[in-house]
């Protein structure tokens, strides 16, 4: 597969997400972290993001609820290039009826090379980070040489 790189710029959009267990941590990281948040464009899951938007006041645009399509929606728009980070914190003791799609929305994560926290620690770093408020240029995937050869047989 080739590469290519796709520059992203200083704002940063984020999308949050938490499972029904890990909601009262999401949110008192978030709190933590409202100012920074605030100033950005967030993305959530439904419940996730109505909780966020009435505690913390601060403008969110909500997909469905996670296990009705919501973490799917956010993994579409990784794929779009419309999310740059993604904070998810996903509960590791209970079985999810979601399951392949908290698992499709991870692995969009990692084929778009996004910066992913599932746990808050990672978060933490992530905010922390330099690049949170400059540009930076993540490697992707290059499907143009396999369009090119799709476009001979069609
Ligand atoms: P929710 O979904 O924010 O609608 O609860 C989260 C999830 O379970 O993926």
């Amino acid at each position: 597969m080739n590469h290519k790189t796709m520059t992203m710029g200083t704002q940063k959009s984020i999308a949050l997400i938490a499972h029904d267990s890990m909601k009262d941590d999401l949110l008192e990281w978030a709190s933590e972290n409202r100012e920074a948040l605030a100033q950005r464009t967030l993305y959530a899951t439904g419940t996730t993001g109505r909780l966020l938007s009435t505690e913390l006041g601060i403008e969110i645009h909500n997909m469905q609820s996670g296990p009705l399509g919501g973490d799917l929606q956010i993994g579409a728009k990784i794929a779009e290039g419309k999310i740059d980070v993604l904070i998810f914190f996903w509960d590791p003791l209970e079985a999810q009826p979601h399951d392949p799609d908290v698992k499709a929305l991870l692995r969009m994560a990692v084929v778009w090379n996004i910066p992913a926290a599932t746990n808050r620690a990672t978060a933490d770093f992530i905010f922390s980070s330099l690049f949170m408020g400059q540009p930076y240029r993540r490697v992707v995937p290059d499907y143009s040489g396999h369009l090119k050869r799709m476009d001979g047989k069609i």
